[in-house]
């Protein structure tokens, strides 16, 4: 390998460029899809720990309002207004007996409390007569008697209830009606383990059902219905259910009287925590405890302060934990973008970002869980964030990738330009050697008069001539060439008969043509035109071309110059049968410096400068070049020009 070789630039100096190119584009990719990948880490990590933090500051806060209500427990005096107004209960359990506050929020209770029970000896007498006697009138008399006398609340209730029911078994219904009526006016007395009231007017809208008087019977059932639902009385469970039962059967299921879930919730967890509290040792009685239930659905958490004869407790439903304990960490929620759940510590979670304090752990009635709100919002900023990055990277990459194709592009040309004006100067030195040779060896035998022969020293004058004109033709086309190259040449146009301005061109040519052998076939055509031109220029021009024909015909010795009007332009064909230029060079030999590799390999002479200036000088006149040509077949150049002036056919 020469050292000319070892330094001569790759063949495939883009391909190279771009490989170069590639390698800090993708790094460059790569790097910034492991930034993003971070960042997006980053990210979800943040509003992680902005969780985690708030979930510390619910915890923390829960407790101390959950402290709050306990330490009201403890005082008497706040214990009536801790559950004030909302869907929670406060009751105080004592052996065998239950206080609710406010009172008549429990629909029912563990255990009854239907009031005082007249002792049943006292109408033993009456119920002789009753069932052994079989006579309702004398137990009536009886019972009325015993109602009449001036006796406590029980008895008279026990008595009229019974004279009622006798009154009744006799046919009087209306005086069983106002017997039931007096004994429903009897608050705090029980007959039948039932308050007393109660019975008479559950009693009335019974025998009001008997009687078939309906609207009576509405508006009785309707008004103990709603004092089954505001807790008038301290039921168990299974006389409310009872009562409101028969009440929704002489109403018939009227929507108002179903019972609200939460205020059976509230009730069921009371009833959960008194069998809790009956069940627990004596020891343990004396502690306090929180809870999450949860009963129909509904979630319910009862705090609870016991000591051995008394427990009092809070049973909150959902409104009130949310209002009353949650309501104060409203502000903080919305600061961190979060929102909390309380769960049953047993309940199941479904999926999703979640930080939770389980309840083991916070000493809390619930499993807290804290989710982030903008998790949403903080995906979209981040899918953002994503999308001008990678259209940054992209344009980037882009920039580098095209950055690097046009200077590898420039590179090539540059590359190539120095190569082909190497090639030119040694052309040019070439050409100028060969007639300066010729002239130096012809001027050494004129000179030295070694001729004797006129007509031999005549040819010698000939060629000096010839060479003489090569010489000057040449330093003028290197001159005219220097001088488009510097924009400097400014053309002269001035109108001209086309057909004698070429046979002109053509004749001159011919004659130095003849010296090489070479004929020139001119057919006019009768074409007529008037051209404007620069006829210094176009000479040069069509002088090329012919020279071309020639130089390039190396077999056939012939050239054929055709002319032809078209319309307003004038086509000139220069036509040769040489070597051809092949398809793939057709267009380049018309650039500076270019020359065909057939001229190459068959060592013709040349600058590579001859068509670039035809070219150029086509270009000024306004018309333009067209090349025919096919490897082995010879070439056409048509050169197109325009007519100024319309001339007819002579
Ligand atoms: P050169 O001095 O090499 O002739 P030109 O610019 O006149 O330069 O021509 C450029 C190239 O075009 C030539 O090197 C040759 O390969 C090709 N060429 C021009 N004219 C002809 C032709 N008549 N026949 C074949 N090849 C031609």
């Amino acid at each position: 390998m020469t050292l000319h070789a070892l330094f001569r630039p790759p063949r495939n100096l883009l391909g190279l460029f771009l490989l170069i190119a590639l390698v800090p584009s993708t790094l460059l990719i790569a790097f910034g899809w492991r930034l993003l990948r971070q960042d997006g880490a980053l990210a979800l990590r943040q509003v992680q720990e902005r969780r985690e933090q708030a979930a510390d500051l619910i915890t923390s806060g829960l407790e101390q309002s959950l402290a709050a209500s306990e330490q009201s427990l403890r005082d008497a005096a706040s214990l009536q207004t801790l559950a004030k107004a909302e869907d929670a209960v406060t009751v105080i359990f004592t052996p065998g007996r239950i206080e609710a506050l406010p009172p008549g929020r429990l629909l029912y209770y563990p255990v009854g409390a239907p009031g005082e029970e007249a002792p049943a000896q006292l109408f033993a007498p009456g119920e002789d007569a009753e069932f052994r006697g079989r006579d309702a009138a004398k137990a009536a008399a009886l019972f009325r008697h015993l109602a009449a006398r001036n006796s406590g609340p029980a008895v008279r209730a026990g008595a009229l209830v019974r004279l009622a029911r006798n009154l009744r078994k006799s046919g009087q219904f209306d005086a069983a009606l106002g017997a039931y009526a007096q004994a429903a006016g009897i608050r705090g007395a029980a007959v039948s383990a039932v308050p007393a009231d109660l019975l008479a007017r559950w009693a009335r809208c019974a025998l009001l059902t008997q009687m078939n008087r309906d609207a009576e019977l509405r508006q009785e059932a309707s008004t103990l219905g709603f004092d089954l639902l505001h807790g008038r009385w301290q039921l168990d469970r299974a006389t409310y259910e009872f009562h409101m039962q028969e009440v929704r059967r002489w109403l018939g299921g009227s929507p108002a009287l179903a019972a609200p879930a939460d205020a059976m919730a509230l009730a069921a967890a009371v009833a959960w925590l008194w069998n809790k509290w009956q069940s627990m040792p004596a020891q343990e009685r004396r502690s306090t405890g929180r809870q999450s239930t949860s009963s129909g659905g509904a979630p319910i958490t009862v705090v609870w302060e016991g000591n051995s004869s008394r427990l009092a407790a809070l049973v909150a439903g959902q409104a009130y934990v949310e209002r009353q304990w949650m309501g104060k960490l409203a502000p903080l929620l919305k600061h961190q973008h979060v929102r909390v759940m309380l769960r049953d510590p047993a309940a199941r979670f479904a999926g999703g970002a979640q930080t939770r304090r389980p309840a083991g752990e916070t000493g809390l009635p619930w499993t807290v869980a804290v989710e982030s709100t903008d998790t949403g919002s903080e995906l979209a900023r981040l899918a953002g964030r994503r999308t001008l990055w990678l259209t940054g990277l992209a344009l980037l990459a882009a920039l580098v990738i095209a950055g690097t194709y046009l200077i590898a592009h420039a590179v090539t040309r540059e590359l190539a330009v120095a190569r082909l004006q190497s090639d030119f100067v040694a052309a040019v030195s070439h050409e100028f050697r060969t007639p300066l040779t010729s002239l130096r060896q012809l001027t050494e035998i004129l000179t030295d008069g070694r001729i004797a022969s006129e007509d031999r020293r005549r040819t010698y004058y000939q060629a000096l001539s010839r060479q003489t004109g090569r010489l000057h033709r040449l330093v003028e086309s290197l001159l005219d060439f220097g001088r488009m190259e510097a924009g400097a040449s400014p053309y002269r146009l001035e109108p001209l008969d086309a057909s004698a301005f070429i046979r002109s061109v053509v004749d001159e040519f011919e004659t130095e043509a003849a010296g090489r052998g070479y004929h020139v076939e001119l057919h006019l055509n009768g074409a007529a035109a008037t051209i404007a031109c620069d006829r210094e220029a176009l000479t040069s021009a069509l002088w090329n071309l012919l020279d071309n024909a020639v130089k390039y015909s190396l077999e056939c010795r012939t050239v054929w110059v055709d002319v032809k009007r078209s319309d307003q332009r004038l086509a000139i064909r220069v036509r040769d049968r040489g070597l051809g230029i092949p398809r793939e060079e057709q267009k380049e030999i018309f650039r500076k410096f270019v020359r065909g590799a057939s001229a190459k390999a068959e060592n013709i002479k040349g600058t590579g400068i001859g068509l670039a200036m035809v070219h150029h000088i086509v270009k000024a006149h306004g018309g333009e070049v067209c090349l025919r040509s096919a490897p082995g077949a010879g070439s056409t150049f048509t050169v197109l020009l325009p007519v100024v002036e319309p001339c007819h056919a002579s």
